[in-house]
């Protein structure tokens, strides 16, 4: 396709503009801009196509699978966990409101808070969690005797898995503890270290070693074909609409296509880099906004919902983010993209060969890699 575009481009539109002397510095001007973009476009494909993403199995000798230190929680334990942490002033009944919930009941699991509610907060007794949803009727709640409690309700779940534990990160494939951050691509057969995505365009993994070079190719993919498209419009434009050349509408289809695809990938790398996720991380952030968004099956947008959500744990994706870093977009943004603001444009310069093995975890979460609410956090963040 990048051959024929330059056919296109020189052969067609170019050279025609070169040979009338009264267009020959335009003509000119147009394939100079071309050719110096197309060049920098390829070299950045060139270097993010050869160097390899990094693969744990070269850092972390293979081992037997740890021994589980923890035990798994039972579907049940995992809901008490968070089940019994509302957020809420302590009251003097905490003992009772850390009383295991019977999760059989399936209601139990969409409204656990309602289970903690005491006979003091006048709720009639043959009012049954079943028959409320969660704030359903906040109005009736509020006239309980701590509404400032019972609004502060929250639906938030985070996942109860001790993800920084070695026997959450062993790959039975590679026979490895993996790094933190590190997945096993299948197209690859190997863990490749802060896996991204496999992308098929570059026949190989975005990872720790490559992500820079991935994004940075994306740019001037965006850059190169917004010139083409912007070129081919303007002279077939020009041209009249007696005098079109379905060659340059093929390539104005085709630069079309691939600018979207470049600057969308370009726009949501960066996007994700400064929020310190890769796409497969994002995933399950995503899963977990919708989950809360889904009542009954349904999405909605209860923006309250959210905030409370939001002051009782953090924001997903950023407090919630076990690699997020404080300090704003830039600290996170050049864990992958480097402290050198030309090495974010141009593919220079070379991975740090410790690039994608070690990661702290942000201190919001505990030892094992659990999100903790805002109360549990250390006291200088909350
Ligand atoms: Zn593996
Ligand atoms: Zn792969």
């Amino acid at each position: 396709m990048i051959g024929y575009a330059t056919y296109v481009v020189i052969g067609r539109v170019c050279i025609p503009f070169i040979e009338d002397s009264g267009t020959r510095a335009k003509g000119v001007g147009l394939m100079v801009g071309y050719l110096i973009l197309l060049l920098v476009m390829l070299w950045s494909y060139m270097v993010v196509v050869i160097t390899p993403p990094g693969k744990a199995t070269d850092h972390v000798s293979s081992a037997p699978r740890p021994t589980p230190r923890y035990v798994p929680p039972s579907q049940s334990t995992a809901d008490e966990f968070h089940a019994s942490e509302p957020y809420r002033p302590p009251t003097s009944s905490d003992e009772t409101a850390r009383d295991p919930i019977p999760v059989s009941n399936p209601t139990l699991l969409q409204a656990p808070d309602d289970a903690l509610l005491k006979p003091e907060q006048n709720i009639p007794p043959q009012h049954t969690p079943d028959q409320r949803a969660p704030n359903s009727n906040p109005g009736q709640q509020s006239t309980a005797g701590h509404p400032q409690e019972t609004m502060q309700r929250s639906l938030r779940r985070p996942p109860s898995t001790p993800v920084l534990l070695p026997e959450y990160r062993y790959c039975q494939r590679d026979n490895i503890v993996k790094p933190h951050r590190t997945h096993h691509c299948r197209a690859c057969g190997t863990c490749i270290l802060k896996y991204d995505h496999h992308c098929p365009w570059i026949g190989q993994c975005v990872g720790a070693r490559n992500h820079r070079f991935f994004v940075i190719f994306n740019l001037w993919g965006a850059i190169f074909t917004a010139y083409l498209l912007g070129m081919m419009i303007g002279t077939t434009a020009a041209r009249g609409s007696e005098d079109i050349d379905p060659q340059c509408i093929v390539i104005i289809a085709l630069a079309g296509i691939f600018f979207i695809f470049t600057f969308s990938l370009y726009y949501t790398h960066c996007r994700l880099t400064m929020l310190n996720q890769t796409t497969v991380e994002s995933l399950a952030f995503r899963d977990m906004r919708e989950k809360e968004q889904m009542t009954d099956g349904c999405l909605f947008w209860d923006r309250s919902q959210k905030h409370l959500s939001n002051e009782e744990w953090g924001r997903i994706g950023r407090e919630g983010n076990i690699w997020w870093k404080d300090g704003g977009w830039r600290p996170n943004f050049e864990e992958t993209m480097g402290t050198s603001v030309i090495g974010w444009f141009l593919p220079i310069g070379r991975p740090d060969p410790r690039i994608g093995l070690e990661y702290t975890p942000n201190r919001r979460f505990d030892l094992e890699g659990r999100w903790m609410q805002r109360k549990q956090w250390p006291t200088d963040l909350r």
